[in-house]
């Protein structure tokens, strides 16, 4: 049994379409009405969008639907599915909180109403039956203004106990503008001991080296070791690491072919940065992290020892994970007690 590390994760798109399908019969059959039957929901649900905005576009379906009173329902399943499915041991989950508040109240009462989400998928993730070490990093927004963003950092520092860092989403052609206030704001939540991490480099609109020092890891990263290889140093010497995503960038028009990651690998790894393979959207794609690991050894991308490497790096680059070895050690310990006496007599 190997136990893996999720540090890349949206609430929104976690959700497999067969359980939002399933959501929507009980609750909302008007949303699923142009739809003969699933196969046809889960095609449209998961085919490949032309650009990162038209993929991003589809996050709104679901957060219309996640809200206070629904979130556990959805988090129930999540957890349940990662643990069966998956072998998750950790799992970092990112959302917006703002996002899932309700859309009728004014700005300063939507902010309000932040920290009871982030309480709910808190405590709605701490299932006894399912043991998944989870953390929640909050998503500031390209969209929002620079209040609720600010409420957001304020919100991470105040809940600690649910949440490990913070993150900015919501497509990275849009930081150009504001670049200033996205560094203000990493910079205050460094300033309040929060970690960070920043979808950055996804696309090739999105490359803002100025943004780079700010960030402990990097949300996808990848036009960095395909564009910048020169910034790769930076970034080892940093130890930031990098959370690539594989099927991402096919389901956004970003790569044409899985197998031009073979580049971001190779460069990364002889430059010594690390790389935590994510799923991103494991629902949307209707691809859990086990897939994103076999298909990167299926197109002969990385070799065995390498993907080891990246499962190594993801429990270390962990925001959260409470113990300082990874799974296999703990359950070695767990499973073969006898193990480190035979070891113990031999020395
Ligand atoms: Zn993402």
């Amino acid at each position: 049994m190997a136990l893996y590390a999720e540090l890349h994760r949206h609430l929104g798109g976690s959700v497999v379409p067969r359980v939002l399908w399933r959501y929507f019969e009980r609750h909302s059959s008007e949303l699923i009405s142009g739809f003969a039957e699933y196969s046809d929901f889960e095609d449209f649900y998961t085919r490949p969008r032309n650009t990162l905005d038209e993929y991003l576009e589809l996050h709104t379906l679901v957060e219309s639907v996640q809200t206070v009173e629904t979130l556990p329902y959805f988090i129930y399943r999540l957890v349940r599915g990662a643990y069966i499915f998956e072998n998750l041991a950790y799992l970092e989950l990112r959302y917006t909180p703002y996002l899932r508040t309700p859309e009728h109240l004014s700005q300063s009462e939507r902010i309000d109403k932040m920290a009871e989400i982030v309480k709910v998928v808190g405590q709605a993730s701490q299932l006894s039956e399912y043991p998944i070490v989870t953390s929640q990093i909050l998503c500031m927004h390209s969209r929002l203004p620079y209040e609720v963003n600010k409420a957001i950092v304020d919100l991470a520092a105040q809940s600690r106990e649910y949440v490990c860092a913070i993150d900015v989403a919501g497509g990275d052609s849009y930081y150009a503008d504001r670049m200033e206030e996205w560094i203000r704001l990493y910079d205050y939540a460094r300033s309040l001991g929060i970690k960070t991490t920043g979808h950055l480099y996804e696309t090739t609109a999105g490359c803002y080296p100025q943004l780079l020092p700010y960030l402990m890891r990097i949300g996808h990263g990848i036009q960095i070791p395909l564009l910048s290889s020169e910034l790769l140093k930076d970034v080892a010497r940093r130890g930031q690491c990098l959370e690539v995503c594989p099927t991402t960038y096919l389901k956004t028009g970003t790569l044409e072919d899985i197998r031009q990651l073979k580049l971001v690998f190779d460069r990364c790894f002889e430059a010594g940065v690390d790389i935590a393979i994510c799923t991103d959207n494991a629902g949307l794609h209707n691809v859990r992290l086990p897939f994103e690991y076999e298909n990167l050894l299926t197109y002969d991308i990385i070799s065995f020892e390498q993907l080891q490497a990246c499962q190594d790096a993801a429990f270390r680059h962990a925001f959260a994970w409470p113990y300082s070895q990874r799974p296999v050690s703990l359950l070695n310990r767990l499973l073969k007690p006898d193990h480190e006496k035979v070891l113990a007599t031999k020395d």
